[in-house]
């Protein structure tokens, strides 16, 4: 029997590993936390048999995680708020299924030493990240060529800068081809979704960005693909549904069934690939060039990101003010290296601090 803690049971991903631990008799939850609504919670406890509860951080995330002893941490908090439990989980040499991509974008160099010293491993949930793991498994490193991960382009592929000046929150929300969570919808119009998943790349798999390749491919269906030295490439195909990653993290190495359709290739798949719009989605140049810079600009990319999509969803920053804030925060506040979560936690309030400021200065 495998136990999970699972982190952020109410979103979009923690509806769907409920899903997937309910139909495997191997799997079952040992603690679950949810963000605020605690009648859910206590629902979700008493169905599942779960004594170990978190609402709202009490407790916090990563007592939460030490009190509960699981085999698998499956972190699907949003943002930077899923970092203490990443922390925690690599520094007792759990098994981390990642779906809280922030937290290895804000605090990579600290979440590796940790994952060096308790032992463990982090098995990725996010999609591309999940596929990349698996075309890259029992390879060696010399004989990977690049990395690349796919964009589905999101609602406003092929739109121009100039387009883009008024769109809504609600339509930045509709996604084309993925189900998820507000902050990450929003992300993946922005493609900033993407670039920090460039970055959660380059701190999973030890590759330099310039190794990292980005390319849109509408449908989805492609979901990373890693390029051999020989000039082969291996590609993971499916339909976009994060039962499929979402399983294979938590019941790595086993691979077990889901109720996932296998890609049926008489309904007329469409691989197509273009490179990304860089002039009208500015969210990728600045991730990879934050991530270049390395030490804390990450941090100050995400923590701006955070900031800039709560106001452009609440309509007080217009969709092209979120790149925008995130790059000014950047030029803003200083990038230094830290050696602790708490110096960390102090660069992520401060770009928050100037991302606020930033925000309120470009609407008036
Ligand atoms: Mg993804």
């Amino acid at each position: 029997m495998k136990r999970v803690a699972l982190l952020g049971a109410t979103g979009s991903i923690g509806a769907q590993a409920l899903e997937i631990v309910d139909s495997h008799p191997d799997l079952q939850f040992c603690a679950i936390a949810v963000g605020s609504r605690r009648d859910e919670a206590e629902r979700l406890a008493a169905a599942h048999g779960i004594a170990h509860v978190s609402v709202g951080g009490d407790p916090p995330l990563d007592e939460l995680v030490r009190a509960s002893e699981p085999d698998v941490v499956l972190n699907a908090v949003v943002g930077f708020a899923g970092l203490p439990a990443t922390l925690a989980a690599l520094e007792d040499g759990i098994d981390l299924a990642l779906a809280n991509k922030e937290s290895l974008v804000a605090a990579g160099d600290l979440a590796l030493a940790a994952l060096a010293r308790g032992g463990g491993r982090i098995l990725p949930v996010d999609s591309e990240h999940s596929a990349a793991f698996q075309c890259l498994h029992g390879r060696t490193a010399e004989t990977v060529d690049s990395l690349v991960l796919t964009a589905s382009g999101g609602p406003f592929r092929g739109r121009a800068r100039a387009e883009l000046a008024s769109v809504t929150p609600d339509e930045a929300l509709a996604h084309p081809t993925w189900r998820m969570g507000p902050k990450v919808t929003v992300d993946s119009a922005t493609l900033m979704n993407k670039g920090l998943e460039l970055i959660e790349a380059h701190f999973l798999f030890g590759l330099p960005y310039e190794r990292i390749e980005v390319v849109v491919h509408p449908t989805s269906v492609v979901h990373a693909l890693v390029r051999f030295r020989d000039g082969a490439s291996l590609a993971h195909v499916g339909y976009p549904d994060m039962r499929v990653p979402i399983s294979y993290a938590l019941t790595y190495p086993e691979r077990a069934a889901t109720r996932v359709a296998p890609l049926d290739f008489s309904s007329g798949l469409v691989l197509e690939f273009e490179p990304p719009d860089e002039d009208a989605f500015p969210g990728l140049a600045l991730a990879r060039a934050a991530g270049e810079a390395g030490g804390t600009a990450p941090c100050l990319l995400n923590a701006a990101n955070e900031v800039a999509v709560g106001e452009f969803l609440a309509g007080r920053l217009p969709f092209l003010g979120i790149a925008e804030v995130v790059e000014r925060t950047l030029a803003a506040v200083a990038a230094p290296r830290v050696s602790s979560l708490d110096e960390l936690i102090e660069v992520d309030c401060e770009a928050r601090g100037a991302a606020s400021t930033l925000s309120r200065e470009l609407v008036h």
